[in-house]
């Protein structure tokens, strides 16, 4: 059994005390020479460049770069150098690289007349570079952040160095932060986090590059999508169809094989053991199904699912995956040895396979955390979602030689930009990743450096020594890049850690409820409170400056906490305001890599979507299209029903039993709060809300109950013991129910039953919800034909209508919305449809609907309007030969990305009444579906 020497992480041997310190520098003089060799390597040449720029800049002195040794005290940079001096000394220097990727490492040692800076130089390592760096942050030099804005150079007039031996190895092999590919960086954002990495001792993206890259001869990264590369097409399409996977319809899948198929085992692993004759110099065949579950539909694949087909999330899929993976890491253990075959246990096959037993040697597996909870650590015993993590972790370790972490870092898919300091976690899951044998980090970083704060710089010293105390290196921060501002800023940055550390919730990428339930309003007037201080104490350059980029994030998500708050007490033109604020704040950093308002997907909690957000929903409550009465208060009392007892049991009535209630807000879910099932997982079923509201007199009319944000599918009203009325959340549409006649002044109660939504298991899948998210409020319409429960659908659209493409763009010219237009040329088409599932097939330009329908006599004189469900992307809308209305860029002021499933209303100006009607849509696509694809309804309203 091949056990990995793994055990030199930190190895210090101190010399003996009677040898006097090196100087390099004495009050601003030189003293020393920097010796690279005669032939120096690239590597060497730019070390000693790197450590001559940074001593003058500490020291104000120049140190010479030569290739032999001066007169006074010499440091010797790089293998050419210190080779021999290093051998007389005892400390060999690390050199080499073998297929365990346990070589790289560098020595740091002076005997009181030389400096030994030198380390493995073989590709990809860069440990002359790291022995550098290494000995600069010895002196005080710090790259907490890339860029000027991160850089720490103390300045002192004298530079002496110990007596001092020691060979330096990393205990993590892989150390890997980059930008998600998904962000719009710059050239010069990139090559700043190189450097930034270089110098906090990370590894080159070489050791790591894509599996497809013909570069790629190190480690491999196993990339969505590259499973592809084990049955070239060319070679086996044709003559094996049968290796490839089989669609649910019969066709087979180029991009995924079958993992049963006997024939397509060997020729995958003729595959991989060509590469390795080809490529002699590779380590690695690595590969990894599409991001999707795309899977081989076959009747043995599906028996080796063991059910798991509808289970997405469950890890169901990690059987018959692994299954094939495991036989294929055999089959090239046998063919070819010390080789490394490498895949991605992604979130919807994180869970190690069931079936399988014994460590394969040859086999490294991407580890994906990412619908985990990232407040908490693998030991936490209170997180569910990382101890089921921790689990599987374990089990790969026994089943595997070596395990990636693929975290994100952060999982920021709402763009809330939060602090996400977590370096005492940092610290305890990277204890466990060595404690289990693991390989390191590749991480999918997010360029966002204040949220981010020291993670990425405490990742990258833990990995080299999980034992460093990430609590002084939190210290130790703050004290050299705050200054005289140490201490609040210290307060501040430790609060917010332990809080976010402490938080009875769990989340990866956070909803505002969840974030704020985390650090809730007291705690975030204290760090105002200690910002304030900061910036007083800070008056000199670059403190100043510092502090005030911390203070600038902070305002940002302080700002959308006062948001919140705002919209809970039905004041959305305040919130609107605090969105606006939002925006400002990013503005001053500049949009900058340190602070952005904007995600890779965008992101509900943006500036831009928040203000949007109480933008829409303002109009209802400030007279623009309704007038508010009162928000609902924000505590109310809760009960879950999980048996679904609480209708037949009248849980609604105003005097109904409410013992077994509990207390809960109105501006968090319920999962977030603590509400839980029989056996502790996250609850989402029914949950029920008595909530009282003393209204004044003279509250009548068109009274009007609207959700702004619910955490779950459906609501259910009662109010006063009478039922309501119900309302579904589709995301788009507004969520109201009618409450006219219902309420009386003084004390009313109001019963709500909500159905929960999201996914099943905790750790593996979305994580779920449920609740009031924003206390709902009564309000008055000014106008009742925008609510579904008060319109009254007109069946008059046929299901077939007529489709031609217009490829050119001439059919307005031709007249094509004319009503008297021939059929010719025309063909029937359904709707609603996309127009590439039709007989259409591909197309995307633009293309021509019309139909013909009666509108009855009765309706003449009442308001009549076009619902379209969504038109995928942009659709122009004609009726009898005029524009009505349009759904476009230019009319919505949004991207086709935007609005192509967005419904849109037309007011049916121009009809004709008791006859027939001719109804004309021009449908513009440039990419993907196309066409009406959801239904189109004509509703008269009130
Ligand atoms: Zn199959
Ligand atoms: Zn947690």
């Amino acid at each position: 059994m091949v056990r990995f020497v793994w055990v030199l992480a930190l190895l210090a041997v101190v010399a003996p005390a009677s040898a006097a310190p090196l100087v390099l520098v004495e009050r601003g003089q030189a003293r020393a020479t920097l010796v690279v060799g005669t032939d120096p390597s690239e590597q060497a040449q730019g070390a000693a460049q790197e450590l001559q720029s940074y001593l003058q800049r500490i020291t104000g002195a120049q140190l010479p770069i030569a290739a032999r040794p001066g007169s006074g005290a010499n440091v010797l940079i790089g293998q050419a150098a210190a080779r021999d001096a290093a051998a007389r000394l005892g400390l060999p220097l690390p050199t080499g690289q073998t297929y365990l990727f346990n070589d790289e490492g560098y020595v740091i040692a002076s005997d009181g007349e030389t400096l030994i800076l030198a380390g493995n130089e073989t590709e990809p390592y860069e440990g002359t570079y790291f022995a550098v760096y290494d000995f600069l942050h010895s002196l005080g030099c710090r790259w907490y952040f890339p860029g000027e804005f991160g850089e720490v150079v103390p300045r002192r007039a004298t530079v002496t160095v110990p007596a001092l031996r020691r060979t330096v190895r990393p205990d993590m092999r892989v150390r890997d932060t980059w930008y998600s590919g998904h962000l719009a960086t710059t050239a010069q954002q990139q090559e700043e986090f190189r450097i930034w990495k270089r110098r906090n001792r990370m590894s080159r993206t070489a050791l790591w590059l894509h599996c497809a890259d013909p570069n790629a001869r190190f480690l491999q990264n196993p990339v969505d999508d590259s499973t592809y590369r084990l049955l070239p097409k060319e070679k086996y399409w044709e003559t094996h169809p049968e290796f490839y996977s089989l669609n649910p319809g019969g066709t087979r899948n180029e991009r995924f094989l079958c993992m049963a198929n006997p024939g397509a085992l060997q020729a995958a692993a003729d595959t991989v053991a060509e590469y390795f004759r080809d490529n002699p110099n590779h380590h690695t065949f690595a590969f990894s199904p599409p991001d999707a579950p795309v899977l081989c539909h076959c009747p043995a694949c599906t028996e080796a699912m063991h059910g798991g087909y509808g289970g997405e999330g469950e890890g169901e899929v990690s059987d018959a995956y692994f299954g094939f993976v495991f036989r294929l890491a055999d089959e090239v253990a046998r063919r070819c040895p010390n080789r490394w075959v490498a895949s991605m246990a992604y979130y919807n096959r994180c869970r190690p396979p069931e079936g399988v037993e014994g460590k394969r040697k040859n086999l490294l597996i991407q580890l994906a955390s990412i619908q985990q909870c990232a407040l908490h650590s693998y030991t936490d015993p209170r997180c569910a979602s990382r101890q089921e993590f921790g689990a599987m972790f374990r089990r790969w370790a026994e089943l595997s030689a070596g395990q990636v972490f693929y975290e994100y870092a952060p999982h920021d898919w709402t763009h809330l930009q939060r602090p996400t300091w977590r370096s005492q976690g940092i610290a305890e899951d990277y204890r466990l990743m060595k404690k289990l044998g693991g390989w390191g980090y590749s991480n999918e970083g997010q360029m966002a450096w204040l949220s981010t704060g020291l993670n990425y710089y405490v990742r990258a010293r833990i990995a080299w020594n999980v034992d460093e105390d990430p609590a002084a290196m939190i210290r130790d921060f703050c004290r050299r890049f705050f200054g005289p501002a140490a201490t609040p800023m210290h307060r501040y940055y430790t609060t917010v850690e332990q809080a976010l550390r402490d938080a009875p919730v769990h989340f990866s990428s956070p909803a505002a409820d969840e974030f704020f339930t985390a650090l809730p309003r007291p705690l975030l007037d204290r760090c105002a409170a200690w910002l304030e201080q900061a910036g007083r104490l800070a008056t000199a350059e670059p403190y100043r400056s510092r502090v005030a980029a911390f203070q600038i994030h902070f305002d940002r998500f302080n700002a959308l906490e006062k948001a919140r708050a705002a919209m809970a007490r039905g004041d959305y033109a305040a919130a609107a305001r605090f969105g606006e604020a939002m925006l400002e704040t990013v503005a001053r950093v500049g949009n900058s890599a340190l602070l952005q308002d904007a995600g890779p997907w965008g992101g509900s909690l943006t500036g831009a979507a928040v203000t949007a957000f109480a933008k829409r929903v303002q109009p209802w409550t400030d007279g623009t299209k309704g007038r508010l009465i009162a928000a609902l208060p924000a505590e109310a009392l809760f009960r879950a029903d999980p048996a679904s007892r609480g209708v037949v049991g009248r849980w609604y009535l105003p005097d109904a039993n409410t013992k077994g209630w509990r207390s809960i807000r109105l501006t968090a879910d319920w999962i977030t709060q603590g509400v839980s099932g029989p056996d502790g997982a996250l609850y989402r079923g029914l949950g029920w809300y008595r909530v009282p509201l003393e209204l004044p007199q003279g509250v009548s009319g068109r009274v009007r109950l609207f959700f702004p944000e619910v955490k779950g599918s459906d609501v259910w009203v009662w109010c006063n013991g009478v039922f309501a009325g119900h309302t579904r959340n589709t995301g788009s549409a507004l969520m109201t129910v009618d409450l006219e006649g219902r309420l009386r002044p003084g004390r009313n109660l109001i019963a709500l039953r909500v159905q929960g939504s999201g996914g099943r298991s905790p750790a593996l899948c979305v994580r779920g919800e449920g609740g009031i998210s924003l206390p709902p409020f009564l309000f008055v319409p000014l106008d009742e034909g925008e609510f579904p429960d008060k319109r009254t659908e007109l069946s008059v659209l046929p299901a077939q209508w007529l489709f031609r493409t217009d490829p050119e763009g001439k059919g307005e010219a031709l007249g094509w919305a004319r009503p008297d237009l021939s059929a010719d040329g025309w063909r029937q088409i359904p709707v609603p449809a996309v127009w590439e599932e039709t007989w259409v097939g591909a197309y995307d330009a633009d293309a021509w609907y019309r139909v013909r329908f009666t509108i009855p006599a009765e309706a003449r004189g009442k308001r009549l309007v076009l619902r379209f469900g969504a038109v995928d992307e942009q659709a122009w809308v004609y009726l009898n030969g005029e524009l009505i209305g349009e759904h476009t860029e230019q009319s919505t002021g949004e991207t086709v990305h935007q609005i192509w499933d967005r419904p849109f209303e037309v007011p049916l100006t121009n009809a004709r009444f008791g006859e027939e009607n001719v109804l004309a849509v021009r449908v513009r696509d440039s990419v993907g579906a196309g066409g009406i694809w959801k239904p189109v309804r004509l509703y008269q309203l009130p």
